[in-house]
């Protein structure tokens, strides 16, 4: 019988379940770092061996995203609302990945395996029915949602690479068709696994809004020794079948706009999503006038320079400010991007879009909230790396 949030909000009132004993007893085990997960792992591999082929060969950065999920849950036990709202992305997201009802239980038993064994005395019979009622409360949840799912949208897409084309020595661009036609919003992304790396699931951001065609643009950027870039950013890419994961992400202009002018601020690759949002703008009645920031280290990193420049030809909504952080023969803005935005002037009556490597986005939007930008006006999609 599948938990419901009102269960489990009746069961905090009645004091049946103690989140203040959850928390302790959490950060008491996650101070074994990296035993916990591969202790889990173990524990799930030996009792349910068919669970394991769903599962990357390399399990080292999975270990890492079962710790995080458990850092996000706990810390919000007691927001039933946002916790919530993250459980059912988790299910819905975790169809592509093959994850059925049955796998829940068996990744239930093998969490309160682990949690035991790293209490040590602390693991009582009430801490016991505690864990187990929140472990029941997530796995139903995410379940929920994946059944709901089921009903709107397939588990993930076939995606065939049409087109190739390197545009840097790191820079490639794919065009994929995606079947059956995907519906999303401009500034999403969609998690891709190549045949040549199994299970290895990475987002990348569709760069053009939905096409008549339906088919979806992407700029992958090589990361040294990375193992989807490289594969994505090989020509052999071409004609490859790829499999898409559902859109995800809020990256996106609100409904309906605000009415404000826009900021882009795009770091390499992170052009994509900001992008697919230009195309949205361009197909509004009275586009806002909007400004982007285009920034990589070097001129040869600023891949689509060409296109953006044609695009601010034909609209003159749009203003482009290409500006590198390496190389001084480049005849235009150079410096960190976070400070070719800030010498452009004041912003803060505009509603803010960046995208791109985390230090460039954690600084530009440090610079912004500090020259008076409020929080809501900014929106962020960090992917994870750094600039070499
Ligand atoms: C929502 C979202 C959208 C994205 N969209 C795009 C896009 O449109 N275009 C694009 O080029 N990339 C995008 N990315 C980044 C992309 O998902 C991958 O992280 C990137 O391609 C590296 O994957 P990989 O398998 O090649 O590297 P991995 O094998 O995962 O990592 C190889 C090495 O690279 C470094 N590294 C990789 N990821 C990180 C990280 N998160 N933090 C620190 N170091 C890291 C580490 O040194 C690591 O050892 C996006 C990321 C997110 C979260």
């Amino acid at each position: 019988m599948p938990r419901s949030l009102n269960w489990w909000r009746r069961r905090r009132k009645a004091r049946l379940l103690d989140v203040v004993r959850l928390r302790e007893s959490f950060a008491h085990v996650a101070t074994h770092g990296d035993e916990l997960p591969l202790f889990f792992y173990s524990d799930l591999f030996i009792k349910h061996p068919e669970v394991r082929e769903l599962f990357p060969v390399s399990m080292a950065a999975q270990r890492g995203h079962l710790v995080d999920a458990l850092v996000k849950i706990v810390s919000q036990v007691d927001s039933v609302n946002d916790l919530t709202a993250f459980l059912q992305g988790l299910g819905r997201d975790h169809r592509k990945f093959g994850a059925v009802a049955e796998h829940y239980d068996a990744v239930g038993a093998s969490l309160l395996a682990t949690l035991e064994h790293f209490s040590g005395s602390a693991w009582t019979p009430e801490l016991a029915a505690d864990w187990k009622a929140a472990y029941e409360l997530v796995g139903s949840v995410m379940t929920a949602a994946a059944r709901a799912d089921e009903e709107l949208r397939p588990a993930w897409w076939r995606g065939t690479v049409v087109a190739y084309e390197r545009r840097a020595f790191d820079v490639s661009v794919l065009f994929v068709r995606p079947e059956p036609r995907m519906d999303y919003l401009p500034g999403q992304s969609v998690a891709i696994e190549s045949p040549s790396r199994p299970k290895l699931w990475r987002y990348y951001s569709m760069a053009n809004a939905p096409r008549r065609d339906g088919l979806l643009e992407f700029h992958i950027r090589l990361i040294d020794g990375g193992a989807v870039s490289m594969a994505l950013t090989s020509a052999a890419i071409a004609d490859t079948e790829l499999r898409l994961g559902p859109p995800v992400g809020a990256l996106t202009l609100s409904d309906p706009v605000s009415g404000r002018d826009l900021l882009l601020i795009a770091g390499s690759t992170g052009l994509a999503p900001l992008k697919a949002i230009l195309d949205q703008v361009a197909a509004l009645e009275q586009p806002p006038r909007v400004h982007l920031f285009f920034g990589a280290r070097t001129a040869d990193g600023l891949y689509d320079l060409d296109s953006l420049e044609k695009m601010a030809a034909q609209y003159q909504w749009l203003t482009i400010t290409p500006a590198v952080s390496a190389g001084s023969r480049f005849v235009g803005e150079t410096g960190s991007l976070p400070d070719v935005v800030a010498r452009h002037g004041d912003w803060s009556t505009r509603d803010a879009y960046l995208a791109g490597p985390t230090e460039m986005v954690q600084e530009a939007v440090a610079r912004l909230a500090s020259a008076g930008m409020a929080q809501d006006q900014i929106h962020i999609e960090d992917f994870g790396w750094s600039e070499p």
